[in-house]
């Protein structure tokens, strides 16, 4: 590809923008970005919707709302001096500390200066004669700059069911995403829960020590496993602190960057007996290690799948005491671990208390909500508080809300209504100078371990372009062409990929959101790593520069 500077054109001088680059969003994508781009001495804006830092630890304030991974595990890994002076409390911190980490970070690196909040973008469209972003933001105000970067979450644009009268309820109703600043007191209430997700399961097993009554709404119930929680006291602290290395070393080893990775056996290449035993450690440990620790082809070898599964729901048999209930709350339409597992405390326990019911809404459905309660088929419930735990339009709605525009007046949400593809999950073909940090396509995994890996690779492009008087970066067709095949070829065979879920792009909810696509890279970390060094290593050979 020619890569050849012609921006002595005045037009696309610097003089004329107000940044350098526009990041949008204040959540771990958003605050490590900023922090990088100023360390390079880049002019950067941030914008924000919400009134402070944090992103979804920011939204997602329902009660339960905790990390499913290692707290030391997702923390940021790029100051020492931050993991020296930051004690966790738990082995997975809750939101009320997540935030106050982020927080803490955003402070310390001297941040907020570079952020507004308040400020919804609601357009941006890109100016090839001048080769800058136009952003303009609810109100009305604009801003011009050279890049665009975009850290607006994966799930964070939350969902409504569709339910008839789903405005007219006189009790307070919330989605889990959207839970007031302020205390919302549910003791002794009667409570509803629409949902049994992951936030779903949190919220479930929170709130049931607290409501008066809760009626769970269950379509289709999800495989949980335990969480096995515990506090991190002083000495604990500090032998975590003193192994942060090995922990992030492991992290960039393992397949999706949690601490747990596949392992090496497949599942009936042991005997009945280690196999069990090994599926008894599992369930007894810590996190995920159920879920991505597991045998390697418990994902991909439906006999495989289906043993594991007979596993878990023996478990589940185990806790829950009524069997009529424990049979509602064992999937039969997906396999263990092919939707994303919720990691649970004593959430099968919450239905042998008395103050629980759960209701499957499959065999009853829920004809419409009115201003005392919910409606099904065979029944009417009052509330006085509804929970709507009922998920997002994953990966795609946080851009579709934005009116966002490439070259010759292309629309990114139609562009993707046609197909879906990006390169790298980081960039688009016909919209130069934009930057996704784990956009469609990209690896999910380990959040903060993708964010890290993006935001440092888009700094180095970024940097490599000012070095030679660049300003128009643009995916090829051809790169992202070859992106497209790589990522259906690595989403092969993988049963997470023949269900319906969020990762597959589906939600009920919404039209056309009913048929599954390749909405997120299913191949390993080091694979994805190793191509986008591979691209940085060519100088950028599969992007247009100029
Ligand atoms: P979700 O997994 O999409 O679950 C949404 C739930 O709402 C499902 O049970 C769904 O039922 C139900 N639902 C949706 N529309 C409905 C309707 N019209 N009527 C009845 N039920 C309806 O969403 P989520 O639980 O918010 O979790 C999304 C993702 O967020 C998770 O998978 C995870 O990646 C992330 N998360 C992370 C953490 C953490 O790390 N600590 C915690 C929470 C969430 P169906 O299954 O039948 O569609």
């Amino acid at each position: 590809m020619t890569q050849t500077a012609t921006n002595s054109n005045v037009l696309t001088a610097d003089e004329h923008l107000d940044y350098d680059v526009i990041v949008i969003g204040a959540g771990i994508a958003g605050i490590y970005q900023l922090y990088k781009l100023r360390d390079i001495g880049m002019r950067v804006r941030l914008f924000e919707a919400g009134t402070g830092v944090g992103g979804t630890w920011y939204w997602n304030r329902y009660p339960g709302a905790r990390f499913d991974s290692e707290s030391y595990s997702y923390g940021y890994s790029f100051s020492q001096e931050l993991l020296d002076e930051w004690d966790w409390s738990e082995h997975f911190a809750s939101q009320p500390e997540i935030l106050r980490y982020l927080q803490h970070v955003a402070n310390k690196f001297d941040l907020i200066k570079d952020m507004q909040f308040s400020s919804d973008v609601q357009s941006a469209i890109y100016r090839d004669d001048t080769r800058c972003w136009e952003i303009e933001l609810q109100g009305g105000s604009r801003f011009r700059s050279r890049f665009l970067i975009t850290g607006i979450g994966t799930l964070s644009q939350p969902t409504l069911p569709r339910i008839q009268g789903i405005d007219s309820f006189s009790g307070q109703s919330f989605h889990t995403s959207r839970w007031p600043h302020e205390p919302v007191s549910y003791k002794g209430k009667r409570v509803a829960v629409v949902g049994t997700g992951a936030t779903g399961v949190q919220t479930i097993q929170e709130v049931c020590k607290d409501v008066g009554h809760l009626t769970v709404f269950q379509r289709r119930p999800n495989w949980c496993a335990p969480l096995h929680n515990s506090k991190i006291d002083p000495d604990e602290m500090k032998e975590i602190r003193a192994g942060y290395n090995e922990i992030f070393e492991t992290c960039n080893q393992t397949n999706a960057g949690f601490l747990h990775t596949a392992d090496s056996r497949s599942t009936f290449e042991v005997s009945e007996e280690q196999r069990h035993e090994f599926w008894e450690h599992l369930y007894a440990s810590k996190g995920f290690g159920i879920w991505q620790g597991n045998f390697k082809d418990v994902l991909t070898d439906p006999k495989a799948n289906e043993a594991m599964s007979n596993f878990v729901a023996d478990k589940i048999r185990q806790r829950v005491n009524d069997p009529e209930i424990a049979e509602k709350l064992i999937p039969t339409d997906h396999g263990f671990g092919t939707r994303r597992v919720p990691l649970e405390t004593n959430y099968y326990e919450s239905y042998n208390r008395d103050n629980v019911e759960l209701i499957d809404i499959n065999k009853t459905p829920i004809k419409k909500v009115t201003s005392k309660g919910i409606v099904t088929s065979d029944r009417e419930f009052e509330f006085d508080l509804i929970i709507y735990a009922t998920g997002f339009d994953a990966v795609l709605g946080s851009y579709d809300r934005i009116n966002i525009v490439g070259i010759n007046e292309c629309k990114l949400v139609d562009q993707w209504r046609k197909e879906l593809s990006t390169f790298l999950g980081i960039q688009i073909n016909n919209f130069p100078n934009l930057f996704m940090i784990m956009g469609p396509h990209a690896l999910l995994g380990n959040n903060p371990r993708s964010i890290e890996f993006n935001v440092e690779w888009i700094t180095d492009l970024i940097q490599h372009m000012r070095a030679r008087n660049f300003t128009r970066a643009e995916a090829t067709a051809e790169a992202v062409a070859s992106w497209y095949k790589h990522v259906s070829e690595q989403g092969e065979g993988l049963l997470t990929n023949q269900v319906d879920s969020w990762m597959t792009g589906i939600n009920s909810n919404l039209d056309g959101r009913q048929k599954r696509i390749l909405i997120r890279y299913s191949g390993t970390q080091s694979t994805y790593r190793k191509r986008c060094n591979e691209v940085a290593e060519s100088g950028y050979a599969a992007l247009n520069l100029m």
